[in-house]
């Protein structure tokens, strides 16, 4: 049986879920940082997500986790949930404020 990490991690990417939660993505795969104050894109989105203004990465897990101050397995239950992967997986952080309620970008 495959864990929910790797179904997520193989089913989204960061790329996709930075579009679906919101940001601005470019054609060659850059976006405006949520995890500092960014005008200019200066995060690259892929599989993975790479910041060159604050030198955040990791994967579409941690991604999620940070831009909405989850833990990494509630990170992969929202992503399963949101993109539909598992009609199994419990929708228990499906309810929670959008990137921009939660303030990820404070300090602005
Ligand atoms: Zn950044």
């Amino acid at each position: 049986m495959k864990n929910l990490f790797t179904t997520v991690k193989a089913a989204v990417t960061t790329r996709q879920a930075a579009e679906y939660y919101g940001l601005k993505v470019s054609q060659n795969g850059m976006a405006c940082c949520p995890f500092h104050d960014d005008r200019h894109p200066s995060m690259k989105v892929d599989e993975r997500y790479y910041c060159f203004g604050c030198h955040e990465t990791g994967d579409v897990i941690d991604f999620t986790a940070k831009l909405f101050g989850l833990t990494a397995w509630e990170a992969a239950e929202k992503l399963a949930c949101d993109f539909h992967i598992d009609p199994n997986t419990p929708c228990s952080v499906s309810c929670l404020p959008s990137p921009e309620a939660a303030g990820p970008a404070a300090g602005r």
